[in-house]
């Protein structure tokens, strides 16, 4: 075998064997190299015999030294095009099996979820034959333009014309990363605008947010929609407008939106003119504040809101600000739900994947205890299934959403 190996200790193969695809360095033997592998090289995981375990992305720097993209008992060669083709084609089936490829009704959704894919550090979001590529790994980052081009085949021209990659924005600052973000195949779309459940928006992939679109929000703005006839609405953290567009389109009577990015809004306003006409659209309102000091203005004081949403950017990157996050969730729910009017709805969610769901419900029970108010809980939400964990890596579970009725 050609690549290098990594032996793990005796023992240290029972989580591999459990389909966990993160191998860290205390399970680590020795390594089998003519030279210490780079950082992204492709490596063999074997078990302390030599028998294989299969393929990862060497991460020398960290606790993770190994991200596993391939499990099998079998030797395996380093990974060519046709491997990844192999790779996306069956992510682009299982995307046909949620009722996703072909929708008429929606013609934007991820198509790879890192691990919940069985490719962990690589993110691909497909919108209406653009794909927006991220890598969060030196390795992926390194493979991104056979990546690029195992795209376009396994998807075919009539699927994908564009491959853009946005890796600059999360590996801008790795030693040997650096190339700006750009095109890998194809160029820009004539029209940029994509269908989610019917409703229009446009995606801003080169200054936007993430891949440009939270795409991850499609079934609880669903739900949205679902409750806001005759409510009034107010959406924080709005972005690009998701949420807003959903009530809207459910017959809210009035929807304001709120985020503290100018740019943000200005996506919100072309978003909720791209579905209604004037007179539709005058029911909306865009402001650009702070969600907390909103929730404590005028607006929700005089009139108050019997729909809020709360869908805040993750408080807790890392476990040692776990605690400075639970009380910042605390707070924000707490103003919420103070002023909600009565038998008004909270749609509240966290994408902090260090605060689970039950830290998440227990912090929102503590805030609705704090202001005194009587809740009960309609529905759980989580990540919709283009965005599914793998079963075996629970840590793939990160956004969790609560639907409250207050009294
Ligand atoms: N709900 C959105 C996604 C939210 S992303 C959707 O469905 O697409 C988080 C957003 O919160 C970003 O747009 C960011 O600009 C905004 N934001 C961050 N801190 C904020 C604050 N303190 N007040 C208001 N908006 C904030």
């Amino acid at each position: 075998m050609n690549i290098p190996q990594l032996v793990l200790q005796p023992g240290k193969d029972a989580s591999v064997r459990r389909f966990h695809p993160w191998v860290f360095s205390g399970a680590i033997d020795r390594i089998i190299a003519p030279a210490e592998p780079a950082d992204g090289e492709v490596v063999a995981i074997v078990d302390h015999r030599g028998s294989p375990l299969g393929l990862a992305h060497f991460q020398p720097h960290g606790s993770i030294v190994g991200r596993i993209f391939h499990f099998s008992n079998q030797p395996q060669q380093a990974p060519d095009e046709a491997f990844w083709v192999a790779k996306f084609r069956a992510a682009w089936e299982r995307r046909r099996a949620l009722g996703l490829v072909g929708n008429p009704h929606t013609t934007a959704f991820r198509l790879i979820h890192a691990e919940g894919d069985g490719l962990p550090g690589l993110i691909v979001d497909y919108y209406a034959g653009t794909a927006v590529l991220q890598a969060h790994s030196m390795g992926m980052y390194r493979a991104r333009t056979v990546l690029a081009q195992a795209l376009a085949v396994a998807l075919g021209p009539q699927h994908l014309t564009a491959v853009y990659d946005k890796s600059a924005d999360t590996l801008g600052n790795a030693a040997d990363a650096g190339a700006p973000n750009g095109y890998l195949v194809g160029g820009p779309p004539p029209d940029p605008t994509v269908l989610e459940n019917g409703h229009r928006f446009r995606i801003d992939w080169l200054t936007g947010q993430k891949t440009g679109f939270f795409l991850d929000q499609r079934d609880s703005r669903a739900l949205v929609g679902h409750y806001a006839r005759g409510r009034r609405v107010l959406n924080t953290f709005c972005y690009t407008g998701g949420f807003s567009v959903y009530a809207l389109a459910g017959g809210a009577t009035a929807v304001d939106s709120v985020d503290a990015s100018k740019t943000a809004m200005a996506l919100t306003d072309i978003n909720v003119a791209l579905n209604f006409a004037d007179a539709d659209a005058a029911r909306h309102r865009s402001f650009v504040a702070d969600a907390f000091d909103f929730l404590r203005g005028p607006e929700a004081d005089t009139d108050p809101y019997d729909l809020v949403i709360l869908d805040p950017p993750a408080f807790a990157k890392s476990r040692a600000a776990r605690q400075r996050a639970e009380a910042g969730y605390r707070r924000l729910n707490a103003e919420a739900l103070r002023g909600i009017k009565p038998g008004g709805l909270l749609f509240t969610f966290s994408c902090s994947q260090v605060v689970d769901r039950d830290l998440f419900t227990s912090t929102v029970r503590a805030a609705a205890l704090d202001v005194g108010r009587s809740v009960r809980l309609l529905h759980y939400l989580g990540q919709p299934p283009d965005h599914a964990a793998s079963f075996f890596h629970p840590e793939g579970e990160y956004l969790k959403g609560l639907v409250l009725a207050v009294e």
